[in-house]
């Protein structure tokens, strides 16, 4: 048996896998394209701002592996109706969760705490920071789509 990995793939996490929430398309929206080669994980993420810059809506699109299609699935649930400070607060907030022991996970985050199994697997934190990568990419380009890779500039 293998303890960490039936941590990380918690139920929460393959049910979010299976039946991904907030999937779907959003006309008029900023789009962009997130890709994690590593992986072969895929996803679309349109994303519509508040002039006030608050998330009105998030949905998304993609394969993938189980990690990084309900990371996704829980960030669009998590992150609609935030302001757009409170949205970065959040992805920071799990980028170190991810990558590092944190002793009192931002409450705010709720399931996407149970993804903090992934640290102990250094290729999955891509997976599961694909959506967040894409988010941030949204977020700096209001005015126009974009795309966005782990693999860095280009692909
Ligand atoms: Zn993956």
């Amino acid at each position: 048996m293998n303890t960490d990995l039936d941590e990380l793939y918690q139920e929460v996490i393959l049910d979010h896998a299976r039946r991904p929430r907030n999937f779907g398309e959003i006309p008029g929206a900023i789009r962009v394209h997130g890709d994690n080669p590593s992986c072969g994980d895929e996803i679309d993420l349109p994303v519509k701002f508040l002039p006030t810059g608050t998330v009105e809506d998030i949905k998304f699109t993609g394969q993938g592996c189980a990690i990084s299609q309900a990371s996704a699935s829980l960030m669009t649930g998590k992150l609609k109706g935030r302001t757009r400070g409170e949205a970065e607060e959040m992805a920071r907030a799990f980028h170190d969760l991810v990558t590092h022991e944190v002793a009192e996970p931002m409450r705010q985050l709720g399931d996407l705490r149970l993804l903090q199994g992934v640290r102990k697997f250094p290729q999955r934190v891509k997976c599961a920071m694909l959506a967040w990568r894409a988010f941030e990419q949204a977020a700096k380009e209001e005015q126009g789509g974009g795309a966005v890779s782990t693999e860095g500039a280009g692909s």
